[in-house]
């Protein structure tokens, strides 16, 4: 029996990485579904147990518990889930002050779904070339703070000249990671200034995948090696169709602050143990926000999600 990981599903196959090489792989015949809510047994990502047999193709006897795993519903109303991918190390959010604008509510937003899920998150500044000595530098250096402030790594960088690559490679080096932001924040100009081989079409008005290199609507994982200067590792790249459909489902408005880490830890001093920090009496959270220790902006940002929550409320199961 050898290990790998599962990085391409395409109907009954799995393509797994192992050690020795990459292998086609089924799914024993009479492998179960650990739950009914979700659609497929096995995701990119997933660290499965195979056998090889004589004809060179393996057959999948186990699947590893995963580790952390993000899903899309199945169908739009469904209450199913489909799991796009598993044992992610790293959700890259990558953002740009100037051109186009992301906005720190989409940033939050990420952060809080990547909480949510148990994925490490970090957050990278790309275009830093656009921002020489304009105001938005400043806003740009003050949110790296912030953020670092909260406890994610934040890195300044340009794709265009270079700087601040090697903090990207070093960042993600050896570890499986998935990047997400806007269209037109860079994300193909980053992932090709680190690994030129990946050629991936810059400018492009679409959400990054690989184009052209599958058609497939399933996520797929790429083994990537930047190139000197940077001596890494491998990084798992994960590739995926849905990425737009990495938001929040199913959330509570008591649950959100605990994935505000600067929020979770106050928690505990609020009077009331389900405090949702809006007009609560007693409130830990309200009185960090007043005396300047929780940024009002993230605030802002927390209250609108809670909106959000409540205007949806209904129409997407839990
Ligand atoms: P994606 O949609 O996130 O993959 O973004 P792209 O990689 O396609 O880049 C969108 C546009 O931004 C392209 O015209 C790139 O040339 C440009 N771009 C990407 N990175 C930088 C950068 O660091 N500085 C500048 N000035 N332009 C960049
Ligand atoms: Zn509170």
């Amino acid at each position: 029996m050898q290990e790998g990981m599962v990085i391409r599903t395409t109907g009954s196959w799995y393509r797994v990485l192992a050690d020795s090489g990459c292998f086609d792989c089924r799914l024993r015949g009479n492998y179960r579904l650990r739950g009914s809510k979700q659609t497929n047994p096995v995701a990119v990502g997933d660290r499965v147990l195979f056998a090889l047999q004589d004809d060179g193709t393996g057959i999948i006897h186990d699947v590893q518990d995963r580790r952390n795993y993000i899903v899309r519903r199945a169908t739009k109303l469904s209450k199913q889930t489909h799991v796009i991918a598993a044992n992610i190390d790293l959700l890259c959010i990558v953002a740009t002050l100037g051109l186009p604008r992301t906005s720190t509510g989409f940033i939050d937003r990420l952060l809080v779904t990547a909480e949510a899920y148990h994925i490490p998150a970090a957050i990278i500044f790309n275009k830093s070339d656009l921002l020489a000595d304009s105001g938005l530098q400043a806003m740009q250096h003050e949110l790296t703070s912030l953020y670092r402030s909260v406890g994610y790594p934040v890195l300044e960088v340009s794709a265009l000249t270079g700087s601040g690559l090697d903090g990207v490679a070093a960042l993600i080096a050896g570890r499986t990671v998935l990047f997400s932001g806007h269209s037109g924040v860079g994300k193909s100009a980053l992932l090709n200034a680190l690994c030129p081989s990946l050629d991936l079409r810059v400018g492009d008005l679409s959400d990054w995948s690989l184009k052209g290199r599958h058609t497939t609507t399933f996520a797929e994982i790429h083994p990537i090696t930047p190139p000197p200067p940077y001596h890494t590792q491998t990084t798992f790249l994960i590739d995926t169709p849905g990425i737009k459909e990495f938001g929040m489902v199913g959330f509570t408005v008591q649950e959100i602050s605990l994935f505000f880490p600067e929020m979770r830890a106050l928690l505990p001093d609020c009077h009331f143990a389900n405090c949702t920090h809006r007009h609560e009496p007693r409130c830990a959270v309200k009185a960090a926000l007043d005396e300047g220790r929780i940024s009002a902006g993230r605030y802002r940002n927390y209250l609108a999600i809670l909106d959000d929550i409540e205007e949806t409320a209904g129409q997407y199961p839990a």
